[in-house]
């Protein structure tokens, strides 16, 4: 069946006014989405993992029309949302909700948990609805007791505070939520539990979602497709437990080996990434990732990797590493 959102070839460029283009006497313009593709479909968990800096939230923003589009297409739903005007933007941003990270202070201190759960219907002018039934509904269906609706924020713990910002992402009925690093700032057992939580959801409304995230284990529990991001584009994409199991892009195996599995087979041999990430104002030449990667050769100085597909997973680099993920994938044209 048709995808619910399908994005190609997206680019998305900043103008840069600071010190270094006055300097050099005109406005600079640097790309944070370099031309990425990819699909979900209904129903499915899509994660978006990279660094900070990696483009991944501008990425996640430009889907939420936050930000603008320089070329490329994205389409949700079939409708291509790119040329929204603003009432068909306010009406994607109803199925297509952002749940933004930190917990408590993306809550308004000041209203407490009925008037935040209350808020999405008064914005999208449904406050006809029997609020308080929603209310109730809503703190159900994300496992919180229902006299939560008098508590403030600041009266919420960091995962309560995450249930209901999850809450709100859920009131207007949508199809894909989109969850920038939905576990930040909690423990790992609270963490699991907000997994657990958007994975039950999913199933239960049919939800499709897109995770943002630099946490792979959060990664590994909840997606069903990972792609990997490196300075707004692709480095590597496919099935979450193929790249867990034999990641094939240096980069990918250097995230996996900073945060190693306490399962001994799924070991990966320590990858050490000098931490200096380059900027997008000044790409390095040829693989971008040269300038970090233990394997660069001088080919890679030199030229840009070519695209590799092997069925559904997507790579660039010209020495994939040495793994079953890597055996049979073709350079594409
Ligand atoms: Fe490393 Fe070269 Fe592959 Fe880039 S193309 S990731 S520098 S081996």
């Amino acid at each position: 069946s048709a995808p619910l959102l399908s994005v190609k070839d997206l680019r998305v460029v900043f103008s840069v006014g600071g010190t270094l283009s006055r300097l050099r006497g005109h406005v600079t313009a640097i790309e944070g989405v370099a031309g990425v593709s990819f699909d979900i479909a209904k129903g499915e968990t899509f994660a978006l993992v990279g660094e900070s800096g990696s483009g991944k939230t501008t990425l996640a923003r430009t889907l939420n029309g936050l930000q603008k589009v320089a070329s490329g297409s994205i389409h949700f739903d079939g409708k291509d949302a790119t040329s929204m005007g603003r009432a068909e933007m306010k009406e994607l941003r109803r199925r297509a909700p952002m749940m933004f990270q930190d917990p408590v202070g993306s809550l308004s201190p000041r209203l407490d948990v009925r008037a935040l759960l209350a808020e999405p219907f008064r914005i999208h002018g449904m406050s006809d609805r029997d609020l308080d039934a929603e209310v109730r509904r809503l703190l159900t269906l994300v496992g919180l007791p229902v006299d939560f609706a008098s508590r403030y924020p600041h009266q919420l713990s960091g995962g309560q505070a995450r249930r209901v910002g999850v809450a709100r992402a859920v009131a207007l009925d949508p199809q894909l939520i989109i969850a920038d690093e939905p576990t930040a700032g909690l423990d790992v057992s609270v963490q699991g539990e907000v997994l657990n939580l958007l994975n039950d959801l999913r199933d239960r409304l049919g939800l499709s979602m897109l995770i943002i995230t630099h946490n792979l284990h959060v990664v590994r529990q909840i997606a069903d497709r990972t792609a990997v991001m490196y300075l707004g584009r692709f480095v590597e994409m496919g099935e979450t437990e193929a790249i867990f199991r034999s990641p094939a892009h240096p980069y990918t195996a250097a995230l996996l080996s900073a945060n190693p599995e306490p399962d001994p087979d799924r070991v990966h041999d320590r990858i050490k990434l000098p931490p200096e990430v380059p900027s997008v104002m000044a790409r390095p030449s040829g693989c971008e990732f040269h300038t970090r990667c233990p394997f660069a050769q001088d080919l890679c100085r030199r030229n840009a990797p070519p695209l590799r597909v092997n069925g559904g997973h997507q790579l660039t680099c010209h020495f994939p590493m040495n793994t079953p993920a890597q055996a049979g994938l073709e350079q594409a044209q």
